[in-house]
């Protein structure tokens, strides 16, 4: 007898999963300095990831899409007919660290909760909400083709390939020179909810004396001190220690974890991201979005 080759090794899509019940915190925005609270709440299949202002008129909604990214200073801002949400990326990191596709993100102010500066509060508060399948599949993007973004003026590029699995492995490079306080390094892990809490959630955002004195200046970062955040002076990490030797080259990963999930569906593929910062991320998500629009015109 001959044996039949697997047709489709590849397996079926996960379920779609939001949360089984209703769960908050609350910290500091980094920006405004307001003690803002954050509440999760389960929505129904193909909601997706929206945001909603409570503490604005009509309790506007925000939908955590492509098309509502507007362009925001080292975070990422979205905005839907004059309402906005910034510094979204690590609640997104979290949601989509953890396979949440469907949630109803309050907020009651203009930025989401900066905390420890890391996911590791909200990824708390998600475990404790409890995480539910629901009953259609995700749709995921799978990368069939080599893509590459690249800025050549500051030598930063993202490349995605196929890869054979059904998973994201995601690298970083994180390279600032030799001059800089921040050592050269990378990190690369398969994202599954076990290594994304274990491995990648707790890792926090870093800045440099000189950058955070020049926000402090725009009158941002008011309530925020060197516990909150990884600064670095010119000889080093200020008041702080590092959880892990390449916590921000780890912290990187968080943040394009939460920016591509943007896309609205998981991403099957290699992507190999160096020296990029958030608007690199919505760049390759617009390049996969074009990609996907010529694919459509060609086979229609
Ligand atoms: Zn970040």
């Amino acid at each position: 007898m001959v044996r039949q080759p697997h047709k489709n090794p590849r397996m079926s899509p996960r379920t779609q999963r939001t949360i089984e019940r209703i769960a908050q915190t609350r910290g500091i925005g980094f920006l405004t300095g307001q003690t803002i609270t954050v509440r999760f709440m389960p929505a129904e299949e193909n909601t997706g990831i929206v945001f909603q202002r409570l503490d604005l008129e009509g309790q506007p909604l925000i939908p955590a899409t492509m098309p509502y990214v507007a362009s925001g200073n080292r975070h990422t801002l979205l905005q839907h007919r004059g309402a906005t949400v910034a510094l979204t990326e690590h609640v997104m990191a979290a949601l989509a660290g953890m396979q949440i596709d469907n949630c109803l993100v309050q907020i009651d102010g203009p930025e989401a909760p900066g905390c420890d500066g890391s996911a590791l509060d909200f990824v708390r508060c998600l475990q404790a909400a409890g995480i539910v399948t629901q009953v259609q599949s995700v749709n995921p993007y799978r990368i069939t083709e080599k893509i590459t973004l690249i800025d050549a003026k500051r030598n930063a590029s993202i490349i995605a390939f196929p890869t054979h699995g059904d998973q994201l492995i995601l690298e970083y490079q994180l390279d600032y020179g030799r001059q800089s306080p921040i050592a050269e390094q990378s990190a690369q892990f398969v994202i599954t909810p076990y290594t994304f809490v274990s491995e990648v959630a707790f890792c926090r955002t870093f800045i440099l004396e000189q950058e955070i004195e020049m926000l402090k200046a725009r009158g941002y970062g008011k309530n925020t001190n060197t516990s909150h955040l990884l600064v670095f002076g010119e000889d080093g990490l200020i008041e702080n220690t590092l959880r892990v030797e390449n916590e921000c080259a780890r912290h990187k990963l968080l943040d394009c974890i939460g920016d591509f999930a943007l896309l609205g569906r998981p991403i099957i593929g290699h992507i190999i991201a160096r020296k990029t910062g958030h608007e690199h991320n919505h760049q390759f998500l617009h390049e996969i979005l074009s990609l996907q629009e010529r694919r459509y015109s060609r086979a229609a």
